[in-house]
């Protein structure tokens, strides 16, 4: 078969094709036509469940391993990928790199180590049910750990690292770990995303802060972005991102301090708040 008969049939000139192949790909046309296709769900029925940092592992002892306790009374029912936040450590070094006026990349690669570390903790404690630790480079092996073990753990961290995009305001990394764990949800096209925190869930403000703030039980990612509020309890790229969600159109947000939240979650149960798309 000729080149040119190959073009003709197997690689034949779908109307995608022929828009990828004469527009540059910032054509709008094109973009909308890419999304035209459902996507496939890679593992959809795995859980991501973010574990807190400051909120949860920095607590120590008490915190966590009540935590663990009712991870592994989950591990015969339910599928999940734990990612790690960072917490205290990373807010100690971004104190310390601000002063000395290092750039968000540089501060990005600082915070990334911390929940390397919590990452470790956890999988320290889960060694003996045989959960392992996994880096950006072994995310090809998770399908066969989950397969195994039901579980892996991840530091929640994206990897952007030196590359990490400057934020509107201030030079904090915007991408942390509750924004890289939603994009694990998203991309692998997995059945929930919970953040395990310390507080119900989302309140009208920082509950610590206010003693007036409100529990929200529900709320669109729409609306919440509308009304402003001052403080959150999750990373705001989240928000924006699930008005973007081909798959994790919807967020929840547990206390993890109290026992039996994290298995009604993962049983499905609208414990915390839930943010939709
Ligand atoms: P993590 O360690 O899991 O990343 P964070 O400490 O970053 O958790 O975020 C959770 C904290 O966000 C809560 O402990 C709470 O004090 C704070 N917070 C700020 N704004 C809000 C809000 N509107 N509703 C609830 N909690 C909020
Ligand atoms: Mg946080």
């Amino acid at each position: 078969m000729s080149r040119g008969d190959r073009r003709d049939t197997q690689w034949g000139t779908t109307p995608l094709e022929a828009l990828l192949t004469s527009h540059s790909l910032t054509n709008r046309r094109l973009q909308r036509a890419t999304a035209a296709l459902p996507d496939y769900a890679i593992l959809p029925q795995a859980t991501v469940l973010k574990i807190g940092g400051q909120s949860i592992i920095d607590r120590g002892r008490a915190a966590v391993f009540p935590i663990i306790e009712e991870i592994v009374a989950n591990l015969p029912h339910h599928q999940m990928l734990i990612g790690t936040g960072a917490g205290t450590r990373a807010r100690h070094l971004y104190s310390i790199g601000v002063e000395l006026g290092l750039p968000t990349g540089v501060l990005t690669v600082l915070g990334t180590a911390v929940a390397v570390q919590n990452a470790n903790i956890l999988g320290y404690l889960l060694a003996k049910h045989g959960i392992p630790v996994i880096g950006i480079l072994q995310f090809t092996q998770l399908p066969l750990y989950l397969a195994e073990r039901n579980a892996v753990i991840f530091p929640g961290m994206p990897p952007y690292t030196m590359w990490e995009h400057a934020p509107a305001e201030g030079i904090l990394p915007p991408h942390r770990t509750d924004a890289g764990c939603y994009l694990v949800s998203e991309t692998y096209g997995c059945r929930r995303m919970i953040y395990v925190k310390d507080e119900d869930g989302l309140y009208t403000a920082n509950p610590k802060a206010d003693a007036n703030a409100t529990f929200i039980p529900e709320i669109s990612a729409a609306e919440l972005l509308e009304r402003k509020l001052p403080d959150l309890v999750v990373e705001p790229p989240v928000v924006e991102f699930l008005q973007r969600a081909r798959h994790m159109t919807q967020i929840q947000i547990i206390n993890g301090l109290k026992p039996g939240n994290i298995t009604r979650a993962l049983n499905g149960e609208h414990v915390g708040t839930i943010i939709h798309a």
